[in-house]
């Protein structure tokens, strides 16, 4: 099968075999799912990780997602709600700051994703990006000038520390539209409920713009996409591993004294703290 396949090759290419435990990001959602669907079904030894971001009815409806792929198909795996490791719920941050939700929740998931994985003994985590994710991910970067993002979209980013596992997105061939049929076809019961800040995620009104210009010249979003993979292939053994230390509050891995999430922690409870709201709702 052709979604089999793509994943297999591009397994093969980042030397990722069998015998290597995958720890895998799982939403709830189609890609994650079909990831781990067809990681099981090439005999990869995995393990599925979810982080409860706390958002009402979505958060409940993506962990029962989750709780019923796994199930079903006898594989293990672990959640984490964000209330538990970070101390307030993605409801609880957007009350503080109105704006960039979907980036903080980025961080925050990019952060907890590494702590967990590696607490829990894995070197690789493996995410379900798409090639449509990666293409409008791609453009917003380019379009923000964000070189040091740039960098890091190679489909596999090697370990810079040991607080951080390897990251592998083994979908990053695959169309959105090629993972929908795969995931109906598998019989794979995806996540249908939308988040209630997803209108905030400026990743959309991207790939809506690629959609435009891939219904105007078909084949323009892979061609954008691949001949800039071409042109910086070798990108993955260039990441910046230099000048990692780790947070002074939680040991994660950090360039600063205190990381990017601590620091966040501190401004949210300060805004709760200035309006004498309770620290925890
Ligand atoms: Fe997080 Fe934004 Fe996605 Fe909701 S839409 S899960 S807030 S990144």
């Amino acid at each position: 099968m052709f979604v089999e396949n793509s994943l297999r090759r591009a397994l093969k290419r980042m030397r990722l075999f069998p015998d290597t435990p995958l720890m895998v990001a799982v939403s709830g959602g189609k890609d994650s799912l079909v990831v781990w669907d067809l990681l099981r079904r090439l005999g990869y030894s995995t393990r599925g990780l979810h982080i409860n971001l706390g958002i009402g009815e979505f958060s409940r409806y993506s962990s029962e997602a989750v709780a019923n792929f796994a199930e079903a198909r006898d594989l293990s795996w672990s959640e984490y709600p964000l209330k538990e490791s970070f101390g307030f719920t993605m409801p609880e941050i957007q009350r503080a700051f109105r704006e960039k939700i979907c980036s903080l929740c980025g961080k925050l998931k990019r952060h907890f994703f590494n702590k967990h994985a590696t607490d829990e003994g894995f070197g690789v985590l493996v995410t379900g990006h798409n090639l449509d994710d990666e293409a409008s991910r791609l453009l917003g970067n380019l379009i923000g000038n964000r070189q040091r993002f740039v960098r890091k979209q190679y489909p596999l980013l090697r370990s810079p520390h040991p607080a951080m596992p390897a990251k592998a997105k083994p979908l990053f061939r695959l169309e959105d539209e090629e993972i929908g049929i795969y995931a109906t076809l598998a019989g794979i019961d995806v996540l249908q409920t939308v988040c209630p800040f997803a209108a905030d995620a400026t990743s959309h009104a991207h790939k809506r713009a690629l959609d435009l210009l891939e219904a105007e010249m078909p084949g323009q979003k892979r061609k954008f996409y691949f001949s800039y993979m071409r042109e910086n292939g070798r990108r993955e053994n260039l990441e910046d591993t230099s000048g990692f230390g780790r947070c002074e509050y939680c040991g994660a891995a950090s360039r600063e004294p205190v990381c990017g999430v601590c620091k966040l922690y501190a401004r949210v409870e300060e805004w709760y703290r200035k309006r004498e709201l309770p620290l925890n709702q």
